[in-house]
């Protein structure tokens, strides 16, 4: 059979199944730098929206403590004008040398000390040399100090009012000094200053958990959570800065320390990230009315950056496991559509494949029939001679038969006549089975092949022959078997009982009269069915001749020599052959036959 070469499938498959690229490698890379990217955009989103927003907060705080610090100092910044209105003031510049106006002035300073819950209240003459004090009576009392020096003092000399936020030279504490000149006859006799104390704002800033810092005009951070950061700028200062703040003594000797190396300018709203002190913070501000002053906020920088992370991990994980679905997703798809198509591709090939066997075994058939015929053909044209020979005996025998028997007929005979006639009916009957064997054996039709059970065709063949095997008084033993083979059963019935009858025939001279059906698998796959007698064999003038038409030894027109060369025409129709052999004792004849498909194993079993 010639080998079937088959189409690639041409099929559209959709485009998920078509495969892969070789390496994956590539777009996995891009995959993850994209996701990278995603992740990378969400924490600088996330992060801007958390700085924005703890900016907003900052802002909210940086406002209400503001208005809340000037509200509480802005209320003092009459008072030293309230409070040098009093006459025992003036007295009391004008008299120095007087004790009991001094000792008054005290009084009376100390009562408005009192009264409005500042840190103290103080005179000063236009030297800066204090006259009297809210705290006279106390060691730390500032009566006799000179405060020249002061920028508060100087500007209300001036006339002017003074503030100044400054650590007290006598006391060590801070405050913020207001202060106000007494005037007499327009001219300034003296100052009355207020020391106001901050340092609550300071606890009340920790108790809502901020950090925050006032900064002075010259970025001097002087109220501060940080009790680290005190006294110290936020950035460089100025060489005429340092040295304005040592001749002050604004806040005692030591120059402040810079918190930050590198100049800049004060935070405003926006928050500025900033490393103060060398810890990194978010910085924020707003500057404080008519001061000069700065409140500024400091944040810490790892929440927002903590809140940008955590959306950038939720929106990378979150990524992460929908692009794994998805891959899930393509492969179980892609797997499905693979095995659709190759199911198709499987159904496909199968579909050509009988086509291919069905236009196949046409051919063959049709070639087989044309070559079966042929065969029969070649067959008929070898037996025309035998056929001319075998008929035109008889017809002779028949003419001079016919002769005779009119002439008997004349003579009145009538025994020889019908004698005669007799003999003329069993040349006819002889000559009808010629033709009616020929007939037979020159059908077109071919044989129709089928799986034929032996033990059926063994047993009607054994029926058939049952009458003259009694005649004979010959035994047949033959095997049971479950064995089938591919043939037609009446044909091969035929065949069997012709090779029973040459059999029956060779051992008609024999005491012992015996035949063996035997029925076996061959080693190459086919189905023996052997029939063997107990006659005398085959000569090798027999075996020459034993499949050719009309050969035959048997006496008187008693065989036509067609039976073993017909058998063959038929064996072999069936895809079959006939053997023969001489075995000990006499001869054997082997059917070589297909099998039919799921034939068992013979269970050779003889049986009488
Ligand atoms: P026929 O039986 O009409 O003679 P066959 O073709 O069947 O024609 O047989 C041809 C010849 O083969 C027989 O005449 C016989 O000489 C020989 N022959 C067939 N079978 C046997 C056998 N079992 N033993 C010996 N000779 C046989």
């Amino acid at each position: 059979m010639p080998s079937i070469a088959l189409a690639p499938a041409a099929e559209k498959t959709p485009p998920w199944t078509r495969r892969p690229m070789g390496r994956p490698w590539p777009i996995l890379a891009a995959v993850a730098a994209l996701l990278a990217l995603v992740v990378w955009l969400a924490y600088a989103w996330f992060h801007q929206a958390a700085l924005r927003d703890s900016e907003t907060r900052g802002n909210a705080a940086i406002e209400r403590l503001a208005s809340d610090l000037l509200v509480s100092v802005e209320k003092f910044e009459h008072l030293p004008y309230l409070v040098g209105a009093e006459q025992m003031l003036t007295r009391a510049l004008q008299s120095p040398g007087d004790p009991e106006r001094i000792a008054q002035a005290n009084r009376y300073l100390l009562f408005a000390q009192k009264r409005t819950d500042v840190a103290a209240v103080y005179l000063m003459d236009t030297q800066g040399h204090t006259l009297a004090a809210s705290n006279w009576d106390l060691p730390s009392s500032f009566v006799g100090r000179n405060y020249r020096f002061r920028p508060y003092f100087q500007d209300a000399l001036n006339g002017g009012t003074g503030r100044f936020y400054a650590v007290g030279v006598t006391t060590g504490e801070p405050g913020f000094f207001i202060a106000a000149p007494i005037l007499s006859a327009s001219q300034v006799i003296g100052v009355v200053a207020v020391k106001i104390d901050l340092n609550a704002f300071e606890d009340k800033w920790r108790a809502e958990g901020l950090q925050l810092a006032l900064s002075d005009d010259k970025g001097v951070l002087f109220l501060t959570t940080e009790p680290a950061w005190r006294y110290r700028s936020l950035f460089p200062l100025k060489g005429a800065v340092v040295s304005q703040l040592r001749e002050t003594l604004q806040y005692g000797d030591p120059t402040p320390v810079t918190l930050i190396e590198r100049a800049g300018s004060a935070p405003g709203p926006t928050v500025q990230a900033m490393k103060v002190g060398g810890v990194p913070y978010l910085v924020q501000g707003r500057p404080l009315g008519r001061f000069g002053w700065q409140l500024l906020l400091f944040s810490d920088p790892a929440a927002p950056r903590a809140r940008g992370l955590l959306a950038a991990e939720l929106i990378g994980m979150g990524l992460t496991l929908l692009l794994l679905l998805t891959a899930l997703v393509w492969q179980y798809r892609r797997r499905m559509a693979e095995r659709q198509a190759s199911m198709r591709e499987r159904a496909r090939v199968v579909a050509e494949l009988e086509q291919r066997i069905a236009t196949r075994t046409a051919e063959l058939t049709a070639a087989n029939d044309a070559a079966v015929q042929t065969g029969k053909l070649a067959l008929l044209g070898q037996m025309a001679a035998g056929i001319s020979h075998e008929i035109s005996q008889p017809l002779t025998a028949l003419r001079t038969l016919a002769d005779n028997a009119g002439k008997f007929l004349d003579r009145q005979d009538t025994a020889n006549a019908s004698s005669n006639l007799r003999l003329i009916g069993e040349l006819c009957a002889r000559m009808g089975s010629i033709v009616g064997e020929l007939k037979a054996f020159a059908r077109k039709e071919p044989a129709r092949l089928q799986p034929v059970s032996l033990r059926h065709v063994i047993g009607s063949s054994l029926m058939l022959i049952e009458p003259m095997r009694h005649a004979s008084g010959t035994r047949i033993l033959h095997d049971d078997t479950d064995l089938q083979v591919m043939g037609d059963p009446i044909r091969l019935e035929q065949v069997l009982v012709n090779l029973l009858r040459n059999g029956i025939d060779a051992m008609e001279s024999q005491r012992e009269r015996r035949l063996d059906i035997g029925v076996r698998a061959t080693a190459d796959v086919h189905v023996c069915v052997s029939v063997q007698d107990h006659g005398p064999g085959l000569s090798p003038e027999v075996q020459q001749h034993l499949f050719e038409p009309f050969f035959t030894t048997k006496p008187g027109g008693k065989g036509l020599g067609l039976g073993l060369a017909l058998s063959k025409a038929i064996v072999r129709e069936m895809g079959g052959r006939i053997e023969a052999a001489n075995t000990q004792p006499g001869a054997r004849f082997d059917l070589i036959l297909q099998p039919a498909p799921h034939t068992r194993d013979p269970h050779a079993r003889p049986a009488d």
